[in-house]
Order: structure tokens, then sequence, then C-alpha cells
């Protein structure tokens, strides 16, 4: 066995891992994270390394191989799991091992770090009380004056000292120096929570609640670190459920993360955590300035706190003892970086529970096709929260089919359906939330009278309108005219599907004038708390109808809201890649679960041309086992994620020819290291931007079964690219399972 070891994790350059061998005496003591000390370079300096990995092979001649020094004394330290684990990402998504880093270690400090300085008397009373009298016998004004207020407080705050006393930063040395007094400091952090006292509202766990933390804690307590996966609907109380948890991890002296997507990141949530755990919990969040996080990280690896909540970068909080990760809304997008390495927070949290001997709790109300397929292969554990906490059913829902509206001579984007609901909650008082489900690209081209939706021959996803080009498939590059006319019914009305939030803003008031409106997209939520602002105002009922984008879907319970209209399901649904559908069903289930979360039952619409597709239907239906089966069958059938798995290879370059001439040669090379495996070419194909400032853009995409022979693929593809001059001005990124198409 040799041990793969990174020498020096500040030096850019050193960016590689070096191979040692184990001398036997340290073979039993030796792991992952822990500290070494190994001879390197010409002169064999000892030098400090971090052991982030074992090989059974070494890559170089065995006789030139040295050997590890020692483990220093620190053994595992928290910087060297860290490291493990960028070592881990670096494998497992590509890219530098700095890359991996940076991501990873809390940012070098180059702010200047909080100091709060004091003054602290050094001499007993009466010690004091004879220098005082030197002090004014010889006249020595300044030096009595502090004396003697040091007398009264014998530790004084140095801003005091300075500002209210009027003395001078010499006099305080003198004193210094004549061991009269010392100057201390201490590390001041900033503490983002604000504090506001209240207490923590007492409830009694259903049984379904009570049933899953019990689980957790069994296998807990026996040290059977497991992943879970709660399955509970809206208002189930999953996160009374995170929280108890996390109550008895932290009970143990072990400490726990909570990743949460930055747009549900509300005060409302924060504040359910701070009410249970006061100062012991923190959060992160890009409106934080860098030495704020950086303090929260510092704070979080001296021991401060137990609980730190964050989006996914909060993943590598330095915890000493890390207990449990919590990932809520595990579906979401965000979880995955877009940036080298592209990590996805779900499967890096897994292996940092793994090599930490912690848990991982994943939850959603609609579970990722990923997180659903591993609890069914019995890889997670299944936890299931069926009924809400309260007395409330889940909201009624009704599909308005919009080809029907054209034909009832009905204009507006409102379907009648939705109008009929709205004038009645207007008139009781109750408040309507519009949903513009805009994430999709919304470049497909459809018929407004069949609903018709152009598609991909090949590859079962929708093709995209380019201004110059047609219709063009993201997957495989296949291309085709625009129709004039509706291949299924010969309707001229086909074309691309547009609509903003502003211009339903205008339609729900001239339909409406009575109705006070609120609008939240990007334009309305660019002020700092802006979104927080609109959340709540419409919380306090100071509108009637709150108009938005996936924004508004989460965070906030809104009690008086019993109608929610979801205006065109059909943007995601169309959007070209093989995750639309699944993106659909968790969008208008969520939307849905909005509408009746007080005291009333509440109603949805959901407005389509396409009310027979299966993510309409099951998301109506909210039934999301039926969803799954029909979405993963469509998966096998096309060996998409999580079935099998996909790596995108993200190539761009200023030059266009020689940027075709890389990808052809980056494909052959591909055929020919593919081996015994079967792995799928595809492509390359222009993705939907294909060009960004003029630098030109292609991606290739691997399809295989295993996710292992991706890994290898992309070692080989890697090694290739390096060696090779011509793709010094190309550059290429990895994306494996891709949660966009490019
Ligand atoms: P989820 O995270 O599943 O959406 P929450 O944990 O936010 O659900 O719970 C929804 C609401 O129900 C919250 O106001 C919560 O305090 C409340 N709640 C959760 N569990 C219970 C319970 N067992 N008894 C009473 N209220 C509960
Ligand atoms: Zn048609
Ligand atoms: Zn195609």
């Amino acid at each position: 066995m040799y041990a793969n070891i990174i020498i020096d994790i500040t030096h850019e350059k050193l960016d590689k891992i070096f191979q040692y061998s184990i001398p036997s005496r340290l073979e039993d003591s030796l792991s992952a994270g822990m500290e070494v000390v190994v001879p390197f370079g010409k002169g064999n300096r000892l030098t400090k390394g971090y052991v982030v990995g074992f090989a059974e092979h070494c890559g170089y001649d065995p006789a030139k191989i040295k050997e590890i020094q020692d483990i220093s004394r620190k053994g595992v330290a928290i910087e060297g799991k860290l490291v493990a684990l960028a070592a881990w990402m670096k494998d497992h998504y590509g890219g530098t091992m700095i890359q991996a880093l940076k991501m990873v270690l809390p940012i070098r400090q180059q702010e200047k770090e909080k100091v709060r300085k004091r003054l602290r008397l050094l001499l007993d009373e009466e010690e004091g009380r004879k220098k005082l009298e030197f002090y004014l016998h010889k006249n020595q004004r300044a030096r009595a004056r502090l004396l003697s207020a040091l007398l009264d407080d014998p530790v004084l705050d140095y801003e005091l000292v300075h500002k209210k006393l009027n003395i001078p930063l010499s006099v305080v040395r003198a004193l210094e120096e004549q061991g009269v007094a010392a100057l201390e400091s201490e590390r001041v952090y900033r503490n983002p929570v604000k504090h506001k006292e209240q207490a923590r509202k007492e409830i009694t766990f259903t049984e379904e609640q009570q049933n899953a933390v019990e689980h957790f804690w069994e296998d807990y307590e026996n040290r059977r670190y497991r992943t879970y996966l709660i399955h509970g609907v809206t208002g189930s109380g999953k996160t009374e459920v995170y929280i108890e948890m996390i109550r008895r991890v932290a009970e143990t002296g072990r400490q726990a993360i909570v990743l949460i997507p930055e747009i549900a990141l509300t005060f409302q949530t924060v504040m359910r955590f701070y009410r249970c755990f006061g100062d012991r919990v923190s959060i992160m969040h890009s409106r934080l300035s860098a030495g704020e996080r950086y303090d929260q990280m510092m704070r979080a690896k001296e021991g401060k706190i137990d609980v730190m909540i964050g989006p996914r970068s909060a993943l590598f909080t330095p915890f000493p003892d890390l207990g449990l990760v919590v990932i809520d809304e595990e579906h979401e997008n965000t979880y995955k970086s877009e940036q080298v390495p592209r990590y996805h927070a779900r499967e890096t949290a897994i292996a940092r529970a793994v090599m930490e001997h912690a848990s991982v709790v994943l939850g959603s109300a609609t579970p990722s096709l990923e997180a659903m397929y591993r609890a069914k292969a019995g890889e997670y554990t299944l936890l299931e929260l069926k009924n809400r906490s309260g007395q409330q059913e889940l909201a009624q829902v009704h599909i308005a089919d919009l080809r029907t509206e054209l034909k009832n001579g009905n204009r507006s984007i409102l379907s009648i359906r939705l109008q009929e609901l709205m004038a009645d909650r207007l008139e009781k008082g109750e408040q309507i939330i519009l949903f513009l489900n805009r994430r999709g690209y919304a470049g497909f081209v459809s018929c407004r009278e069949c609903g018709h939706v152009a598609k991909c021959p090949h590859c079962d996803v929708s093709l995209s309108s380019h201004r110059n080009k047609g219709l063009v498939c993201h997957y495989c590059g296949y291309e085709e005219e625009k129709p004039e006319r509706c291949p299924a019914c010969g309707s001229r009305h086909i074309g691309e599907f547009r609509a903003g939030t502003q211009q339903i803003e205008d339609i729900v008031k001239a339909q409406f004038p009575q109705a006070r409106v609120l609008r939240m997209d990007m334009d309305t939520t660019r002020e700092k708390d802006g979104h927080e602002k609109i959340l709540s105002a419409f919380a306090n009922e100071e509108a009637d109808v709150l108009v938005g984008t996936q924004m508004i879907v989460k965070g906030h319970d809104f009690p008086n809201v019993t109608l929610v209209g979801i205006l065109a399901a059909d943007m995601s649904l169309y959007a070209d890649d093989y995750r639309a559908g699944e993106r659909t069903f968790q969008l208008l289930t969520q939307a849905a679960g909005r509408s009746g979360r007080g005291s009333r039952r509440g109603e949805a619409v959901i407005q389509t041309y396409s009310p027979e597709h299966y993510a309409v239907v099951t998301a109506a239906a909210q039934d999301y086992e039926a969803f799954y089966q029909e979405e993963i069958r469509y998966r096998e059938l096309m060996g998409y994620p999580p079935v099998e798995n996909l790596l995108a290879v993200l190539a761009s370059c200023p030059d266009e020819a020689h940027l075709e001439t890389g990808c052809r040669f980056l494909k052959e090379y591909a055929v020919r290291v593919t081996g015994r495996e079967r792995v799928d070419l595809i492509g390359p194909a222009s993705p939907g931007i294909g060009k960004i400032n003029d630098i030109y853009r292609k991606v290739l995409y691997l399809k295989a079964e295993r996710y292992d022979t991706l890994v290898r693929m992309k070692n080989r593809l890697e090694q290739y690219i390096e060696v090779n001059a011509g793709f010094d001005t190309m550059r290429i990124q990895f994306d494996f399972n891709p949660m966009q198409v490019f």
C-alpha cells in the first residue's frame, strides 16, 4: 500500500499528489486526513503533508519512492479531513486540486480580524494606591488618571481608555513597562444572528414524526451512521424532525450542518433553529461579508457553535466532530455547484459523512429521482411523513386546458376557471399567489391549438428555437426547419412560448382593478432584503395577489392564501433537457402546496397545453409515487441518470475551427480508451448558448452504466488534454450528471 499525500496546501504550484510508502510501524494507525511528516524535494527536507488517500500500486519507480517519516502529533486535524474531502471531489468531479481546496478550506483571511483590546490592572489595591501617590507627586497627570480609573475598575476597555479618558498610547505603554497594567486582546467574532428572545413553541410529535426520529436515533446510538431520506408532504413537520435529531446529536457533543437552498434561507427559518439552539447556532449566506463568513468558520472550528445553517458551501464548515448533515429540499438544483469542481452537495455530504462517521438526513416533499432511486435500492433509509401535522388537507387541484380557452373565446392569459376562483377569493378577502414558471428555457416551440411540441427524434427532449438556425437539439445537434404549420393539426398558431411577470401584473390589475398586487421577480428584489420585504408585506396581508417566479414557492408560510394559479406549466415541461419532467412535477407540487396552509382548505389551478402529460396529472393528484414510476421508466428507456450516468465535457475556445477539431480528437480518443465497458458518446453538439463573449462552446456527452467508468474516462481525458499542446487554447470542464443542458 502507498499513501497519496498533498505536501503544501498553500502553494499554488504544487498542485500534485505525491506517493509515499508506509513503514510497517505506521501501517495500522495511518488514515486519510492525517497530518504526516515526509522527506520532500532534493534535500529531503522534512515537510508537513496530508494523507488524502491510499493506492495499491504506485505510478513511479518503486525504488525512488520515499517513506513517510512520522504521523504528526496533531493526527487528524480538521484541515486534514477537509483536504481529504477535496481530494475526493477532485477525483469525482474533475478539475485541479487547488480548485477543490479553494472550495473546501475557509478563505485565508486578508481582512483584518476584529480584536477587542482591554487593559488590566496587575497590582493589588495597596500597591496601586502607592503608585498613584507617586504619579501625583511627580505630576504625571495622565498616568494618574489612568491608574485611578483602573483602581475603580481593574479591567478597562481600551477604546474607552483612549476616547473617554483621553489617554495616549505612550502612557499605556509606560504603565505596561512598569508592570502596573497589561494590554490584552481578545478575538471578537461578528455574529450574524441577531438576538431576539422568543420561546420555542411546544409541540407534540405526530406518530410519523416520532417514528422518524426514533428510527434515526436507534441507528445513531448504535454507531450505524447512514443516509436517510425523509419524504414528507409540505407542512408535514420535517423541520421539526430535523431540529429534534440535531438536538440529540448536539447533546452527545457532536455538531451538525443544515443545508438549505439560499432562496429559502429566510429570517423565519433561522429563528426556528435559534429558538432551540440560541447562540450555539450560526448561519452562512452570500449576503454576509467575507469577514463575517470567515468568523463563522472560526467559531465552528473552535467549538463555539453546534449548528451551522447555510447553502451548499456551508457543507465545508470545519467542525471538529461532525455528527450529522441535514439537506433540506434536497431536490433543489442549487445543490449542484456551477464552478469547478462541479460537485453535488448531496453526494459530497455523504462522502464527508463516511470519512467522519456521521449521518446524513435528506428531506423533501418531492425527492429527486436520484435520492428516491437510491432509497428504493436500500442504499438510503426511507422515512415517510404522509400527513400534514395539523388538520389541513392538501389543496384541491384543477387542471385548466389552455387549448380550449382560445375556442371558448378567452384570449386572456388567465383561464376562465382561474378568473372565477380569483373573483371569489377577492370577495372573501383571502389571498392569491400567481406563479409563473420561468426556470425552464423558454425556447421550445408549441402549438397554441393542439399543444403539439417539436421534439428531437433521437433524444426525446424538446427542440429549441434558434434565431438563425431553426430548431436544434442540444444533446445530439439534430436540426430541422421551423414549421409554418403545426405538423399535428395544421394550425398556424405554432411558435415560441413567451410571457413575463410584468405582463401578468398588468393583466391582473386591468381585470381586477380592486385587487392590491405585489410582484416578485429579479427586478423587484434587486435591492438588499428586497425579497424578504415583499414576502413580509404579503404575509402581513398588505396585498391580495402576489405574482412571481419560482422565488415565491419557498420560505414563508402564508396561512391566508387559499388559491394558487400556475400560469404556464408547460414552460418547464418542455425545457430541452431530460430533467424537465422532474422539475415540472416538483415546481407544480411545491406551488400547489402553498395553498391552504391555514385553517381553510386551499385550491390550485394548473394552466397547461398538455393536460395529459404525466408530470401535470400526477402533480395535480399530488401523487409522487405515480410520478416516480413514470419518470423512472423514461430514464431507464433512455439510459439517463439516475439509472445510468452522464458526463458532459464542456469545451470552449475563441477559435471555432480549432474547437471543432479539438472536440473531434477528444471524441476519437474517448472511443479508443473505452475498453470493455459500454460508453455511449453523443455529440459534440452546440449548447443552448453556442457563444459567450466571442468564445465558442461545444459539449460532448458520455453515457455509461457505472459512475466509476466515467471517472476513469475523465481521468484519461484529463491526461490526454494535459499532454497535447493543441488543447492549450481550449478550456475543458467536466460535469457529472449535469442539472441542465449547456
Ligand atoms: P415542513 O418542513 O415539512 O414543511 P414544518 O416543520 O415547517 O414542515 O411544519 C409546518 C408547521 O407545522 C410549522 O408551523 C410547525 O411548527 C408545525 N408543526 C410541525 N409539527 C407539528 C406538530 N407535531 N404539532 C403541531 N405543529 C406542528
Ligand atoms: Zn397543433
Ligand atoms: Zn437529439
